[in-house]
């Protein structure tokens, strides 16, 4: 039978060094249809209730979905997934770029790490070939050096993921970040990964390709979809400005956090909103398959930068009184280098 799944979980444990593969738990791919109740069901499962979120108890999985890697619009988000050492409970972060998709072209549904290494490593997965690198020499480095680091050894194509020096700290608002751009921002998911002494993840397939069932109906399908359900009037504020238009949305009813919420109006927001953007706009980009491409570069006083997401807008920029655009961008672009969580980061 061709299954649209890879029927491959990897496992991985950073203490003893054994690396196993096992098919999923079919009854779950029943039951949850995607990446999000796979990772969450793992973790559940098999991290002990009373377990230390920094200590060698606690899991990491990174899972994709059945649709993951295919040219379903939309379908490069997947999840990452650990007992957090913030809250205590699950944590689950979803994230774009094409991490995800290069992860099920090299034959994995999921990734399943366990343990903790004595020494900073790094796991490197490619088809049928996985191994827990050294990476003494990318520790202590910043999201982009690392991530420069990992493809000149791997290939510009390498997908790669991180943590920078915050995670490596066991900052409780650290991050892991992805393919540039895109990040696992929550719940101190870097500190997850610093307590097992992993700096990241790299991924790399030797074929971009997904075997489906019924290629014919499926394109006629996932046309049909993108008509009627993704390149809608509703939905194209994602491809004309991305999520800052939600700046003036906020403000306006009164829900832009200032001040640390004392107030919900911010009378600067004209200077960090989505016009703002439009008029510095240097570039878009997306994730995998994404027709919307809601992402964007900007170009500010100190180069290129990634144009803030709304959440960052908000919790950077209006909470703590930012009133120029390029200062926000840049300085959340310091924090993500860092390895930070934005969002937490302002609300401290
Ligand atoms: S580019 Fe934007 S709209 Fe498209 S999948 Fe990524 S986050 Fe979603």
């Amino acid at each position: 039978m061709v299954s649209i799944y890879a029927e491959k979980i990897l496992r991985i444990n950073l203490k003893t060094k054994k690396i196993s593969t096992e098919p999923p738990r079919r009854d779950w791919l029943a039951l949850y249809l995607g990446g999000r109740g796979l990772g969450i069901r793992y973790v559940y499962e098999e991290v002990p209730p009373g377990a230390d979120a920094l200590g060698p108890e606690n899991k990491v999985v990174i899972a994709t979905g059945p649709l993951t890697g295919t040219i379903a619009p939309l379908s490069g988000r997947f999840t990452v997934v650990s007992k957090s050492p913030k809250t205590g409970t699950i944590n689950d972060n979803y994230v774009g770029g094409s991490f995800g998709p290069e992860l099920k072209y090299a034959g994995y549904d999921a990734v399943i790490i366990e343990g903790a290494s004595e020494s900073p490593v790094y796991v490197y997965i490619s088809d049928g070939n996985v191994e827990i690198r050294d990476a003494s020499h990318l520790w202590g480095m910043r999201v982009r050096e690392a991530m420069e680091e990992l493809r000149k050894e791997h290939g510009s194509n390498a997908r790669t993921m991180v943590i920078g020096p915050a995670g490596e700290r066991l900052s409780l608002i650290s991050s892991v970040h992805v393919d540039e751009y895109f990040v696992a921002a929550r719940g101190g998911i870097g500190a997850v990964f610093g307590s097992k002494k992993l700096k990241g993840v790299v991924v790399k397939a030797e074929e971009r390709k997904i075997e489906i069932p019924n290629p014919g109906r499926f394109r006629e399908t996932i046309t049909r979809l993108m008509k009627e359900s993704v390149l809608t009037e509703a939905n194209l504020w994602a491809k004309t400005d991305g999520t800052p238009i939600i700046v003036d949305l906020s403000n306006n009813v009164g829900a832009l956090p200032h001040l640390n919420f004392r107030e919900g109006y911010y009378e600067y927001a004209k200077f960090i909103n989505t016009d703002v953007v439009k008029q510095k706009f240097h570039s878009r980009f997306a994730c995998h398959s994404c027709p919307l491409a809601c992402k964007r570069k900007i170009k500010t006083r100190r180069g290129v930068i990634k144009a803030p997401e709304y959440e960052t807008i908000g919790m950077m920029g209006s909470n703590l009184g930012f009133k120029d655009m390029d200062d926000l961008a840049y300085a959340a672009e310091v924090a993500d280098n860092l390895g930070l969580d934005t969002i937490s980061l302002g609300n401290l």
